[in-house]
């Protein structure tokens, strides 16, 4: 099957997460007969697939996943989100980008590769979960990637195929990402008269001079591929309803979006310190929603970026913005992990797409990628 029949096949299977709906068969089927080794690997309400080429060298390993968000109203697409049309040259349904576009360019790019060195000197793995998007009650990829570990299976460079392009396909790359810290704060005061100051402790205009602070503290500088930490606050709410009434408490949410300059406990500490200066007490319940991480090696980027001058005649521009992936799971056990992937305007939209210009780049690339792995290790 070629590199677009795949992603049509891909696309046209509902895979709304946790579910793969079998796409895993689609894809046992182009590796197998490479001379790939499959595990699938359940876990609660999702599986992944972990297919192994080549038993010594280093290990690159692309990591992608099947799972794609809800359509939406179908009626609002253009074309039907599953069934894959291409219009205009763009391959249009839910997934094109996000990320069945990339998964199919991927192997076809192991097939080319393969096929002029069939002995490369590292291995090739391609690792797929049916839930990269859905909840983590259904299961996630970190079970795997702990249970690798334990058996002393180490990921060397790792792949991420999110879209991470903007402009033009290799345009931008991740090579980290920031951390999600939220908070629900209840500021207790005292309840009373408002005619009687000093016999109540207001919430409200305790809550003014915390903010003001808060608003202004530097919480870190940042560094070269972070913007530095920062902090919003997405609801306040207090008050009785009655006009003669100061109230008792008010209820606040934040959340940080934090740059490895900072850990959890240190903003935390911070914050808390803040708030000791009020006259109220007051109760936080913290959910930590991702570590951030930042990916200190560089063999893997030189690769990748050597790669994208030869596609694309120019480097990609590291940027760590944008939302979650799975990268976050691999980079804790040291492994280097690139993001770079489509161009992410539709993901998740209405009307996602990719046009077959953009697959052929990004196969170009992936197939390039390899070509300077192998090269690499020659070396
Ligand atoms: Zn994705």
């Amino acid at each position: 099957m070629s590199a677009l029949e795949l992603a049509q096949s891909l696309i046209k299977i509902k895979s709304i997460s946790p579910k793969d709906g079998g796409c895993f068969e689609l894809i046992e089927a182009e590796l197998s007969p490479l001379g790939f080794q499959i595990e699938r690997i359940p876990e609660l309400n999702c599986e992944t697939l972990l297919a192994k080429y080549g038993d010594s060298g280093k290990v690159f390993c692309y990591l992608g996943h099947t799972d794609v968000v809800p359509s939406g109203p179908e009626q609002e697409w253009t074309s039907h989100p599953f069934e894959a049309n291409i219009i205009d040259g763009e391959l249009i349904g839910r997934g094109a980008a996000d990320m069945k576009g990339s998964v199919a360019v991927f192997i076809q790019s192991i097939k080319n590769f393969l096929a002029d060195n069939p002995k490369p000197n590292f291995q090739i793995w391609v690792m797929l979960t049916s839930n990269e998007e859905g909840e983590p009650t259904d299961g996630k990829i970190n079970t795997l990637i702990d249970s690798l570990s334990r058996q002393n299976q180490f990921i060397d460079y790792c792949l991420v195929g999110e879209a991470s392009s903007s402009d033009m396909v290799g345009d931008v790359l991740r090579v980290g990402r920031r951390g999600s810290l939220s908070g629900k704060l209840k500021l207790i005061g005292k309840q009373g008269h408002v005619a009687y100051p000093h016999k109540v402790i207001s919430p409200i205009l305790e809550v003014g001079p915390i903010i003001t602070e808060l608003n202004q503290i530097i919480w870190d500088g940042g560094n070269e591929y972070f913007d530095p930490t920062s902090f919003q606050i997405s609801n306040i709410e207090s008050g009785t309803g009655a006009t003669n009434v100061v109230p008792g408490h008010l209820n606040m949410l934040f959340n940080f979006r934090f740059s490895p300059e900072s850990t959890q406990e240190s903003l935390k500490e911070r914050f808390i310190k803040i708030l000791e200066k009020s006259k109220c007490t007051f109760k936080i319940d913290w959910t930590l929603n991702a570590q951030p991480y930042l990916t200190q090696k560089t063999e893997m980027l030189s690769i990748v970026q050597k790669a994208l001058c030869k596609i694309n005649g120019q480097e990609a521009r590291i940027d760590n913005g944008g939302g979650t992936s799975d990268g976050r799971w691999v980079a804790p056990s040291g492994s280097e992990v690139i993001e770079l992937g489509p161009r992410n305007q539709t993901i998740h939209q209405i009307d996602e797409k990719i046009s077959l210009k953009d697959l052929v780049q990004l196969q170009e690339i992936y197939q390039q990628i390899l070509v300077e792995t192998n090269n690499h290790f020659s070396s």
